[in-house]
């Protein structure tokens, strides 16, 4: 309900809302009673020039458009706001020449123009004419109240009229500020201080004193000449006026000018003293800052000498602050580093840059060497005539020798001291980029691996083992030249990179010493230890890029030493290469083999060579490789064995001949007896589970431990001995047979062989192949086969390709055999053929029925 009170209004509020929306009660009463009086007044004067004469409404309306037009052109005051119309004149001359009412509308008519032409508000349009209007009745009349009277009383003179006219103009001008003033002193609800109205208006008032003056002489004129004067004198006053306008314009533009000149000079000079005492504060903090910094500084001159120090710079480098002065930069740091700072430098002098970072070392001045980061960049010294260098210096000492200490970690073997792989292959690296550069910077690289190393580490402990590294180190550092580069690649084995090499018969040389020096006894413990090294070498002619490929090679001429026999050395060659590339590729083929089932085991018979009986069979490896073919297993068990494949190929020949050998023994009671021998590799015996592999394919078969012997071939049981005994010990305890296989081709001294847990010898192929009635190779058999007795060992032979060595062994009294000549190892399936043909062959002996040779098949 109230909003629609508040907003249900009139016409007559909503028209009072639209046109003075800022008009209180009181402005708007005010504002309508001088509208309403100023209407009244207008009709009163319409009927009253009316009246009058045509010449009379004529000039009327001349005098009038005059004012009006004056109204264009004001004459502002000088250094003031405030302005005046000379249009008065006109009005005032129309007063003095047609009365009141015709100067009334006259003066509407210029207050309506004028109003027009400055306020866009209808309230001022209206009231400014109505104003206008009432002020000219009240002071017109009131001028004609005084001259009427003068005349009356015959007083009356052109100086009266003249003084009675600027009198009247400035009542007039009063009352028109005053009527106009009011409005907007009602709007603010302020009461009207007449003061401050007049001396806001001072000057104006003086103006319409000095247009009524005109005017009166101008009537003055026109009574004594006729109005025809005017024609010539109303042109000449406008020109005035417009003068005056246009000079004072003129002058107000100049004088704005002026004052925006002297404005900016003021400014400039108010910002330049502002710098200045910002300059001077700046100055005064940078020097103390300077002064008091932490951090050492210096201010060098561009040129490299410097200029000031600060107090922390000169403890920094242990000298007095004056003493510092005046030397060059580049002259207080270290020898290896002023080089580089010198050439910065010089760059900042040539303005390549204006700043630059970098961290070196300062002398100390008591001779030790301080790290630093130091950082220069120009720096503009107000007041300074040529530029400088501010340069800071922050001791880094502690970090980089932290630093150092972790690279050192990093880079070298503990143990030893001496550089570790990663650092080798650095300097390897280096030596490459060199000899690439220029080939007659050849380099050999040494690869040393001591033969005796596990046998110390397992047997000793690892205290000794330790011992035994850090000697031999400290003998191989002592006995190559010093800018050698000898490291611990990890393990027992060593490099040696000998740069800048003669010629390669140099490296060999020191080869042979080395081995001489290393082949001297050691003394660890209190313990006499004889050692030797097996040395590959190569060298750069191979033109290698990449530091692997180096150690590659130097590795493997070192395997053909120590498979040469030991305490040896060995040069790669292009042939090695290649057997190589063969090998690691081979190895990839092989594990693939392993996992996709591509092995399998053949079976090759033995027999007992006085009955003729079948009492096992020798497990074989099998590789048929689906492009390369049948692969022997000469090329593919030593690959295995140098990687970790050998064990899961032991593994699945293991399981396959265990599983196999319980299907053939359930056959019956013919082949319950029948043992099966499986070939392990030195690798597997050094496995500490590997008893624990054998129990599990036993288990898994359900076989007897005792119808499994497993072959070692001579060389592998003299190499690990000591690491074996454990292995073979246990796998004895379960049972399980020994044999010593390809016996006769190895080192083994009978002290060894008896003391071993072994049941049987199988003699090297070759001694067979050999025999011939008192050939070399006859008694060699003849002796093992004694040996084999007189141990409690049994003896078997292998090889046995033709019937004369059959028979010849079988006079030996050699126990069993195996060979081409019995059967050639056979695929599972075959077996089966030939255990039916043993069985058939069993029957027809019990039955009477004739029996086929029983080795011919
Ligand atoms: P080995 O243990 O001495 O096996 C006997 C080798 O002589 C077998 O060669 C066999 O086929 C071959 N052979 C048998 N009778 C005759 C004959 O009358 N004349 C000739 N010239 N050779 C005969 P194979 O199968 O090539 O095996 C070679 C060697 O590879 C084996 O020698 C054994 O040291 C190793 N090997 C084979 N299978 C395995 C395995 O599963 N594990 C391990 N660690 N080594 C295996
Ligand atoms: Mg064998
Ligand atoms: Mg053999």
């Amino acid at each position: 309900m109230s909003e629609l009170a508040a907003t249900a209004t009139t016409p007559w509020q909503r028209l009072h809302k639209a046109l003075m929306p800022d008009y209180n009660r009181k402005a708007t009463l005010y504002w309508w009673t001088m509208v309403s009086i100023g209407v009244l007044v207008l009709l009163h004067c319409i009927v009253a020039v009316a009246a009058l004469p045509r010449a009379a409404l004529l000039q009327i309306v001349a005098g009038a458009a005059i004012a009006t037009l004056a109204g264009f052109f004001p004459v502002r005051i000088p250094r003031s706001t405030n302005s005046f119309a000379a249009g008065e004149i006109f009005i005032f001359l129309v007063l003095l020449m047609h009365g009141v009412p015709a100067a009334a509308l006259a003066a509407a008519g210029e207050a309506l123009v004028g109003s027009w032409r400055t306020s866009r508000r209808w309230t001022s349009r209206i009231a400014s004419p109505a104003m206008a209007i009432v002020s000219m009745i009240v002071a017109g009349s009131l001028l004609e109240l005084v001259l009427g009277a003068l005349h009356a009383a015959s007083l009356y003179n052109d100086g009266l009229l003249l003084t009675a006219a600027m009198a009247f103009s400035v009542v007039y001008f009063v009352l028109n500020t005053v009527l106009a003033t009011a409005v907007i002193h009602l709007k603010r609800n302020q009461p009207m201080v007449l003061r401050e109205v007049l001396a806001n208006f001072g000057w104006v008032a003086l103006a319409y004193a000095g247009s009524a003056t005109v005017a009166s002489l101008l009537f003055l004129t026109v009574g004594q000449s006729g109005p025809g004067v005017l024609m010539a004198v109303v042109p000449i006053v406008g020109l005035l006026l417009a003068t005056l306008h246009f000079f004072f314009r003129q002058q107000e533009a100049d004088e704005a000018m002026r004052r925006s000149r002297v404005e900016a000079v003021e400014r400039e000079a108010a910002q330049a003293a502002l710098h200045v005492q910002a300059l001077a504060v700046s100055e005064q903090r940078f020097h103390s800052a300077f002064t008091h910094a932490a951090i050492g500084m210096a201010l060098v001159s561009a040129d490299g000498e410097v200029r000031q120090v600060n107090r922390a710079l000169a403890a920094l480098l242990g000298q007095d602050e004056e003493a510092l002065v005046g030397q060059r930069l580049d002259a207080l740091v270290h020898a290896d580093d002023a080089g580089t700072l010198a050439a910065q430098l010089a760059r900042v002098h040539r303005r390549e840059i204006d700043a630059f970072a970098n961290e070196l070392r300062c002398r100390h001045h008591d001779g030790s060497d301080v790290w630093v980061a130091l950082d220069a960049s120009f720096f503009d010294e107000a007041g300074a005539e040529a530029e400088s260098l501010i340069v800071q210096m922050q001791d880094i000492t502690a970090r980089r020798s932290a630093e150092a200490r972790l690279q050192h970690i990093a880079f070298h073997d503990s143990l030893t001291g001496l550089p570790n792989r990663s650092r080798f292959h650095e300097h390897l690296a280096q030596a490459i980029a060199a000899a690439n550069g220029d080939p007659e910077r050849r380099f050999a690289v040494m690869f040393l691996d001591f033969d005796r190393f596990k046998l110390v580490n397992d047997s000793m402990g690892h205290s000794a083992g330790d011992a035994f590294l850090v000697q031999v180190a400290r003998r191989i550092r002592e006995h190559v030249r010093p800018r050698d580069v000898v490291a611990r690649l990890g393990g027992d084995e060593f490099a040696v990179l000998c740069e800048d090499l003669e010629r390669e018969a140099h490296a060999v040389t020191l080869a042979e010493r080395l081995q001489l020096v290393l082949g001297e006894p050691l003394q660890i413990g209190g313990t006499e230890i004889t050692t030797s090294a097996s040395i590959g070498i190569t060298f750069s002619t191979f033109g290698y890029t990449l530091p692997e490929e180096v150690l590659r090679d130097a590795d493997i001429a070192m395997y053909r030493a120590k498979a040469a026999g030991k305490a040896r050395h060995a040069l790669f060659d292009a042939g090695l290469h290649e057997q190589v590339s063969e090998r690691v590729h081979l190895e990839g083929e092989l594990r693939r083999a392993l996992e996709h089932g591509q092995l399998s085991v053949a079976y090759q018979p033995l027999f007992n060579l006085g009955s003729g009986r079948l009492t096992g069979f020798e497990a074989l490896a099998r590789w048929q490789h689906p492009t390369l073919g049948l692969i022997s297993p000469a090329t593919f068990i030593p690959i295995a064995e140098e990687s970790a494949l050998i064990a899961p190929l032991t593994d699945f020949v293991l399981d396959a001949a265990c599983r196999q050998l319980k299907l053939w023994q359930a056959r019956g009671d013919t082949f319950a007896d029948l043992t099966m021998q499986v070939n392990v590799s030195g690798n597997d015996l050094a496995h500490s589970g590997f008893a624990q592999r054998v129990t599990r394919a036993i288990v898994a078969a359900r076989l007897h431990p005792s119808q499994l012997t497993l072959e070692l071939t001579e060389n592998v049981l003299m190499d690990r001995v000591d690491g074996a005994v454990e292995t073979l010990a246990r796998l004895r305890e379960l049972g399980v047979s020994l044999s010593i296989d390809d016996f006769g081709t190895g080192y083994s001294s009978l002290a060894y062989l008896s003391s071993l847990p072994i049941d049987s010898l199988k003699i090297d192929a070759s001694f067979v192949r050999g025999m011939r009635t008192g050939s070399k190779e006859a008694e060699v058999v003849r002796a093992i086969v004694t040996l084999g007795a007189s141990l409690g060992k049994s003896v078997i032979a292998e090889g046995i390709e033709t019937e004369s060595q059959f028979d010849q062994l079988r006079r030996m009294g050699c126990e069993a055999g195996q060979g081409y000549h019995l059967s050639r190892p056979l695929v599972a399936e075959n077996v089966e053929l030939l255990l039916d043909r043993i069985e058939v062959d069993r029957w027809s002996l019990q039955h009477g029925q004739p029996s086929r040779p029983m080795l011919h098949h």
